[in-house]
């Protein structure tokens, strides 16, 4: 019998390739239009397959992982993986693995966009433009920010929380800008000190310094409503916040309000608290630019998260050590070796 990856949603086609080649049985459901399964059908899903392949938005929790005693592993397709309880994974026996690296230029490309179309309002610039509103060139319509020195020859701040990957990638972006780039990210203090072209500052003093604040820490119970109220209130007036981390990062109903009340000047937004529910008062603002999670999405880059995925879940049904494992820890839980004796023989060698 073959080995199969449970794929609960509409995966790229290379990444099943992916998976076919190595002997593997992907098993994919979803509605018609890629619609994502109920957790029911996942449940029932995962009964049924030795390795499953969800997606970074898919909440994967205890009782999915229990449907199936001897799951052999989760292939997240993503970065992040808050997504997965990976305490329960690990106390199970269960590897989890994401997609790092592939998808960084492409999300930190996004959070420029973002930031860019803030500043000089071309959302709502576009939206007059199409109404056939525009009555010719001045006025004082769509002033926006310099995100270069401008006119006045200041160097405009950017404050980047979370200098991992892709808030690296977002900083050498902003090179050709000539800003000053300040970060915050408690567990690299000592190496952003000894980095050229950025400065170290704790939470609530980049929020007053900068400009443009940007998010790029991963969601944990530490930085779960990270910037909430009394963070917006530390932000200058006409400073724009951009998130392309995760909805979670920022207390939405927070940021409602104070973009309602111009306590901040703006925000560009990819992911919100309870995707794809969204604040219903956002969608109203116009001093906001919303995008439907969209950071990593581009066919090359899809792409190529599919095939690291799916070769993570194939590395896990042939009990070789996966390249991208986030719970190391996993290979001293008992439960993983009695899995590895209980399935001895199915796969190649051990880990
Ligand atoms: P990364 O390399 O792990 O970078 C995250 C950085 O944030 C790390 O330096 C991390 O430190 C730091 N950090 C941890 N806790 C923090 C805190 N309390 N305050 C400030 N910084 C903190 O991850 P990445 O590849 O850059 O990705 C970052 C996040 O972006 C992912 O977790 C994911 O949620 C999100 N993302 C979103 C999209 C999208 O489609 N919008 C696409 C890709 C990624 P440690 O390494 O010491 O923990």
């Amino acid at each position: 019998m073959s080995q199969k990856v449970l794929v609960p949603w509409a995966m790229p086609k290379i990444g099943i390739e992916t998976l076919r080649m190595a002997k593997v049985e992907p098993v994919s459901i979803h509605g018609p239009k890629g619609e994502p399964p109920s957790l029911k059908e996942i449940i029932e899903g995962v009964r049924n397959a030795d390795v499953m392949l969800p997606r970074g938005t898919q909440r994967i929790q205890r009782e999915v992982m229990l449907a199936n005693p001897n799951l052999r592993g989760i292939a997240n397709y993503g970065v992040g993986y808050d997504n997965i309880d990976t305490a329960s994974a690990t106390e199970l026996g269960i590897p989890v693995t994401n997609t790092p690296e592939i998808l960084t230029e492409t999300t930190a490309d996004l959070a420029w966009a973002l930031l860019m179309a803030m500043a000089r309002k071309i959302p709502q610039a576009h939206r007059h433009t199409i109404a056939g509103q525009w009555k010719g060139f001045g006025g004082k319509s769509f002033m926006g920010l310099d995100i270069g020195p401008g006119g006045s020859n200041r160097r405009k701040v950017l404050g980047i929380i979370g200098l991992g990957r892709i808030g690296m990638a977002v900083m050498r972006r902003s090179r050709g800008f000539r800003m000053r780039v300040i970060a915050y990210d408690p567990y690299k203090k000592e190496t952003v000190g000894k980095m050229r072209g950025v400065e170290y500052r704790e939470l609530d003093n980049l929020l007053k310094k900068s400009d443009f604040v940007t998010l790029h820490c991963p969601l944990t119970e530490e930085t779960r409503h990270l910037i909430g109220r009394r963070e917006l209130n530390l932000m200058k007036p006409t400073a724009i916040l951009i998130n392309t981390s995760r909805g979670p990062v920022v207390d939405e109903r927070a940021l409602l309000l104070a973009l309602e009340s111009g306590k901040i000047a703006g925000a560009g937004l990819d992911v919100y608290e309870e995707e794809p529910q969204i604040t219903p008062g956002l969608l109203k603002l116009d001093n906001v630019v919303l995008v439907p999670h969209i950071g990593s999405a581009t066919t090359d880059t899809r792409e190529q998260m599919a095939i690291m995925a799916a070769k993570n879940a194939v590395a896990m049904l042939k009990r070789k050590r996966p390249a991208n494992i986030v719970n190391p820890e996993v290979f001293e839980s008992p439960e993983y070796f009695r899995k590895l004796e209980g399935k001895r023989g199915v796969g190649s060698k051990a880990v």
